[in-house]
């Protein structure tokens, strides 16, 4: 048990994590361009918020949360998804009263209780995006868009969008009448989810993972959300399918597609790569913030896992596996040699120069090796003869050329050979 993570959660060691800021850094970058700012909620809300803003008939609500009482006796849950939080915080802090339109993102950790497998995990990690106050189709395109240059930015192929209207209020009931006159006289073939969808929201049976209970929806010919659609939503539908074709996103309108949530209306997609389960989905949800208590406010966004896409990214081979490199390893070739070390590490952290040095009492050699290891540009080699003289020998290890540079003008000379090559430390950008 002691060393033993919880089932359904993963370490991120180095190596992997660089994947992980690859990808975050691509997502604040994308976001940047398209003018998203960061909010960042908390990891548990009251259980109540998500029971009403993600949807009591939903497999989240219904049986993957992670609800807790706390000494208090609040029954709180560790948020599944970023959306009602985000909407929260909306709310709570009114940021309906600003004269623009709030445009956000969050990057995060997320808990459902599931059944881990491939690509499903009880902790996981999203990235996503919110827009409140506006209706407008160009705002969906603009989300949607969006997210498929994150994702063709971080290297996924042929990443499309697949695109559906659920309809609104006005359009939702015609269709879950004539869902239900439809699929009735054939309820008890349906599995036991879909007998209780079929009372509750049959909407949701077109989200079924049983291939059988597929199988009775294009018997049965169950109408879709489309084929219902009120003239408000489907003009809106047509706008956003058009829009979509001007700015030349990858996309097909997917009739069957119904998100997990109960909160969508109108526009709803998922992105897919051909082979793979979905790695990203949103949709619109104009009655959620009115739903937890706000003022009726339109809202859309998506979200998508972190460890699905970097999965997918692996598996099409496209994975980076990028290490930021040393510039500098100060190589102690001599006992008295450790304390100038020890300075001179101090000098080039301090000027934005990376460095490191070995600890272990490691022999030249083993330093050198050691070196090559983490690929540093440079070994600054301390040794009896540089002490002596106030002198540091440096090896370009891409080279293997050595100079001597003068102890005080070593942190100028790599500062100088960093700026020419171009080289920018990380911790500069
Ligand atoms: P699924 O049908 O695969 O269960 P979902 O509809 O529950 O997906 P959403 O709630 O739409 O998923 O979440 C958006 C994205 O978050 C998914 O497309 C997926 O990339 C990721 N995701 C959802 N659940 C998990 C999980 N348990 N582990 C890892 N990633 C997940
Ligand atoms: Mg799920």
């Amino acid at each position: 048990m002691l060393t033993q993570r919880p089932r359904g959660t993963a370490d991120l060691l180095p190596g992997e994590v660089e994947q992980w800021k690859r990808l975050e850094d691509i997502f604040r970058a994308v976001s940047r361009t398209y003018h998203y700012q960061e909010i960042r909620t908390p990891v548990f809300e009251h259980t109540e918020l998500f029971a009403r803003g993600v949807g009591e008939t939903t497999d989240i609500v219904e049986k993957e949360m992670y609800t807790f009482e706390d000494r208090g006796n609040r029954s709180l849950t560790l948020r599944p998804e970023g959306t009602a939080g985000v909407v929260r915080a909306y709310v709570e802090n009114k940021l309906y009263g600003l004269p623009d339109l709030a445009k956000l993102y969050y990057v995060g950790p997320m808990f459902r209780y599931e059944k881990p497998q491939k690509g499903r995990w009880r902790q996981f990690h999203q990235y996503g995006v919110e827009v409140l106050g506006s209706e407008a189709p160009e705002v969906d395109v603009e989300v949607i868009a969006f997210g498929a240059e994150f994702l063709t930015k971080l290297g996924l192929k042929d990443v499309q969008a697949e695109v559906n209207s659920v309809g609104c209020s006005e359009c939702r009931p015609r269709h879950r009448e004539a869902m239900v006159e439809k699929l009735r006289p054939v309820a008890d073939r349906l599995c036991k989810d879909c007998q209780s969808r079929l009372d509750r929201n049959p909407l949701r049976i077109f989200d079924c993972k049983n291939e059988s209970c597929q199988a009775i929806l294009r018997e049965v010919e169950a109408p879709t959300v489309l084929q219902c659609l009120c003239d408000a939503c489907q003009s809106h539908f047509s706008a956003v399918t058009e829009l979509l074709q001007e700015v030349g996103v990858r996309f097909v309108i997917n009739d069957r597609l119904v998100r997990g949530l109960d909160y969508y209306t109108r526009t709803a997609w998922e992105f897919t790569v051909p082979g793979y389960s979905t790695v990203a989905g949103g949709g619109r949800y104009n009655g959620l913030v009115a739903q937890i208590g706000g003022p009726e406010t339109p809202g859309v966004g998506f979200a998508g896992g972190i460890e699905r896409a970097l999965l997918v990214l692996q598996e099409q081979g496209a994975a980076v596996t990028e290490r930021s490199p040393l510039t500098a390893y100060v190589a102690v070739a001599d006992a008295q040699a450790s304390q100038t070390a020890t300075k001179l590490l101090q000098e080039l952290r301090c000027a934005g120069i990376s460095a490191d040095r070995d600890y272990q009492g490691k022999g030249l050699k083993a330093q050198l090796k050691a070196a090559d290891r983490v690929q540093a540009k440079y070994v600054l080699i301390l040794g009896e003869e540089e002490l002596k003289s106030g002198t540091v020998s440096v090896k370009d290890l891409a080279t293997g050329e050595q100079v001597t540079v003068a102890r005080n003008e070593i942190v100028s000379y790599l500062s100088d050979l960093q700026n020419s090559s171009g080289v920018v430390e990380h911790d500069q950008m």
